[in-house]
């Protein structure tokens, strides 16, 4: 155990910023803290931006190629490294180290989608749109970018922002979640080996004031957030208000829609895997399960016997299905929404606060530990349907029909993901149709979109208009400028007075 501080990345180097003050880091697993993570104030913000607006004239000036050829340096060292940052993830987040492989996977994908920038910043050319004159577009990067992350993906959500940013020629301040901050400085340190110039990319590690820095912070042209919806949705006013390109991804309640002609083997495997996995601290987790007709009653004492038997243990060993609660106050929450569930008249068929956490690992007694928990006769109008729990608790609500699965799910104020299992073409077709979420799986519990595809959720899921990575995340990046030109033999002489039109 080390308890070292984890500090900022300026300019290409580790920096002990302008304050003393810090913050506790755990490992959930053991409750035992690891670390202290340095809290930038307004001046460590505005170094690490001003570090990254001095590089940004150079980088934006470096051709794409090259920008690209930094970029596939940088995926070989991260393929190189991948399990280091994995490791890195389980020790403060606590997620399993399976699954933390999995997260390192999804983000090195988006970082093999940058690598392909010269084509995605390729222009269009229109020639002769009047005698002797041509437009075409070009797209030219923003400047310096901010990107704020959450504690749950602290190596998948950074890199669904940074490769596409600069490889579009941005320089880049990232602030990660100051629970788990460690990872980023391993990123900064491969980005640097793989040859980025100093100032490209830049961490500021902290918290509430750092972020307010940014948001307010002249020089900086846009900001990308995911988060929760209200710190989302604040950040999306702010950044209006203070003129700056934002994209803020917010929480989620995401359902999962089981019809009668399921193959529901494959329904009760994909319920425990997606409310249970990383304890239920994903934004794509499913956290309501829609029981069609029959269904609840099939399958209701089998996924009661495999929320009660989940191996739930310390992340680093290999056989564990789902690690701890993040920290004690989430452990709290999550507690609470459980409380107030039993208290609203859920039925609570499986209680994960009852855990006996004497099977997690060697030294981990006080780690932030609760078992899966499973609700049944959940109705809509209950807090723990309404409010995103995040944690490692399914609700069941039952329904007659495809219909009223719809018509509740549209209801809802999120809609980030959704998953209907069927066999119906039909259905799953009307479904995909008339569903008003972002991303949707059909008999796919987790539909996280490919690195090219894009990223987003609608409603209160979701503020701004492009989502993130794939050719929307260029977009956000990026700014188009058209050009129109002509040479003097084919201008004639005199002034114009009327509206140039195509001759
Ligand atoms: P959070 O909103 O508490 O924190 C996110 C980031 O905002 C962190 O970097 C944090 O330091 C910063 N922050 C916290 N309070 C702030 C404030 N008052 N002002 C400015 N910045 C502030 O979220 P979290 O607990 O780290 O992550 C979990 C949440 O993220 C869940 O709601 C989850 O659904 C959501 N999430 C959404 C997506 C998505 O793609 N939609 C992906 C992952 C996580």
């Amino acid at each position: 155990m080390t308890n070292a501080t984890i500090l900022h990345y300026i300019n290409g180097e580790i920096s002990p910023g302008t304050t003393s003050q810090t913050q506790d880091v755990f490992n959930p697993a053991t409750g035992q803290v690891t670390g202290q993570v340095a809290l930038a104030n307004r001046a460590d913000v505005d170094a690490a931006v001003a570090a990254a607006d001095a590089a940004f004239p150079a980088w934006a000036d470096t051709p794409p190629i090259r920008r690209a050829r930094v970029m596939f340096k940088f995926l070989e060292l991260l393929n190189r490294h991948k399990d280091d940052l994995a490791w890195a993830i389980t020790a403060e987040h606590g997620k399993v180290f399976t699954d933390a492989q999995g997260e390192v996977a999804r983000g090195i994908d988006i970082v093999e989608f940058a690598c392909g920038i010269p084509q995605l910043l390729k222009g269009d050319y229109t020639e002769q749109v009047s005698t002797g004159i041509d437009n075409w577009t070009t797209r030219q990067p923003l400047g310096v970018v901010a990107g704020v992350t959450p504690f749950n993906f602290p190596v998948m959500v950074p890199m669904w922002m940074f490769p596409v940013a600069i490889a579009a020629g941005n320089t880049f301040v990232l602030k990660p979640s100051p629970l788990d901050p460690s990872a980023s400085l391993m990123i900064a340190d491969l980005l640097r080996q793989a040859g980025l110039p100093d100032g490209v990319f830049n961490v500021v590690q902290g918290d509430k004031e750092a972020v307010e820095a940014l948001i307010e912070h002249p020089d900086v042209q846009a900001l990308s957030f995911v988060g929760s919806t209200p710190i989302a949705n604040l950040l999306y006013e702010k950044g209006a208000k203070h003129g700056k390109r934002i994209q803020a991804l917010g929480g989620a309640k995401n359902h999962m829609v089981v019809m009668p002609d399921a193959d529901l083997n494959k329904a009760v495997d994909a319920l425990i895997g997606a409310a249970y996995g990383s304890a239920g601290e994903r934004c794509m987790a499913i956290s309501v399960a829609v029981l069609v007709g029959d269904v609840a009653d099939k399958i209701m004492p089998r996924l009661a016997e495999r929320a009660r038997t989940l191996n739930v243990k310390n992340g680093e060993q290999l056989d564990a299905e789902m690690g701890p609660i993040v920290t004690a106050a989430a452990h709290q929450r999550i507690t609470g929404y459980i409380n107030k569930g039993v208290a609203e008249g859920a039925k609570l068929v499986v209680d994960g606060r009852e855990f006996d956490a004497s099977n997690t690992g060697e030294g981990c007694e006080d780690g932030f530990w609760m078992g899966g928990s499973l609700f049944d006769q959940v109705t809509p109008d209950m807090i723990i349907y309404r409010e995103e729990i995040f944690g490692p608790v399914l609700a069941c609500v039952r329904v007659p029909d495809i219909a009223t699965a719809i018509r509740l799910i549209n209801g809802h104020e999120f809609g980030n993901g959704v998953s209907c299992f069927t066999e119906s073409g039909s259905v799953a077709r009307e479904f995909g149709r008339r569903i008003q979420v972002g991303m949707v799986g059909i008999n796919v519990p987790i539909p996280v979109p490919m690195a090219w595809h894009g990223f987003g959720g609608w409603k209160r899921s979701m503020f701004g208009d492009t989502h993130a990575y794939g050719e929307e995340g260029v977009k956000f990046y990026t700014r188009q400028k058209s050009i129109m030109q002509r040479w003097s033999d084919s201008i004639d002489a005199g002034a114009e007075f009327v509206m140039p039109t195509a001759k």
